[in-house]
């Protein structure tokens, strides 16, 4: 068999990550480009995504927990499209329910950190590079600059606090955005700061040589494969319950005689 579609032109780390974890969920996306319905997980996560994007966007005294209401209309208008009203079965009587707790999350932030004192780099800014070969394009929430100088990758979570066992691939996505910046800023970024705005809690960790070199390596690693699937025109299916619990593709996978854990 072979492909209708190409290979994109180059991956993003969420991308590289699905193949990871599942090379067929990676073919399903990127390839087939089969459409993921929205979930209530990924809208919220974009919707508060969006809300501080905006409140970024101001000069830095006028950032603070006020400003979040101002920034909802846009967000709904942005976010909740007709496709995600549709996939998340939102009405206009359920819609304020959602708004409301978009706002919450949103206005968690303010308490986890003074944004009028934070210097920023770059807001949702976009990344092209590539790197030992390996075509990659990424948006990063924030980028800091602090007061000693170096630089803080910002990331915000809207989902759980992974527990210790998961913290390597929490961190794995922003590890490889630390190469990214690297290679496009010339300037390694000196820490990573995961603000997980639902449960209120910060988590960070400092970017090292090795790390950010073993995340390149796994990179490329990655597209060397994902070349060979392409060209063999099939990508293993590697079931798991950590994998399939959360993935759009399940019916197809089960469809094709893939053992798919319930
Ligand atoms: S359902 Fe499981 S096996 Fe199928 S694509 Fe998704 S992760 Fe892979």
């Amino acid at each position: 068999m072979s492909f209708e579609r190409p290979l994109p032109a180059s991956l993003s780390p969420s991308r590289l990550q699905d193949f990871q974890s599942c090379p067929r969920k990676f073919q399903h996306a990127s390839i087939d480009r089969i459409p993921q319905p929205a979930t209530k997980a990924t809208a919220l996560g974009r919707f508060v995504h969006y809300v501080l994007e905006q409140i970024f966007q101001l000069e830095a005294h006028e950032r603070n927990v006020d400003k979040v209401a101002d920034h909802l209309e846009g967000a709904v208008i942005a976010i909740l499209t007709d496709d995600v009203r549709s996939d998340l079965g939102l009405t206009e009587e359920t819609i304020p329910a959602f708004v409301r707790e978009a706002e919450v999350i949103s206005k968690n932030y303010f308490e986890l950190e003074d944004a009028t004192a934070r210097q920023v780099e770059g807001v949702e800014q976009r990344i092209n590079v590539e790197i030992s070969g390996v075509p990659l394009v990424g948006i990063l929430d924030r980028l800091d600059r602090e007061a000693d100088g170096s630089l803080t990758i910002v990331d915000y979570k809207t989902g759980r606090v992974p527990n210790a066992n998961y913290m390597t691939s929490t961190f794995a996505n922003t590890e490889l955005y630390a190469a990214m910046c690297e290679a496009s800023l010339n300037e390694m970024p000196a820490r990573i700061r995961l603000f997980y705005v639902g449960a209120k809690e910060v988590i960070e960790r400092p970017v090292t040589e090795i790390v950010v070199n073993a995340r390149r390596k796994a990179a490329q690693t990655a597209w060397t494969s994902i070349n060979t699937y392409y060209a063999d025109g099939e990508f293993p299916a590697k079931p798991s319950a950590n994998s399939c619990r959360f993935c759009a593709y399940k019916e197809i996978c089960r469809g094709n005689g893939v053992n798919v854990p319930s």
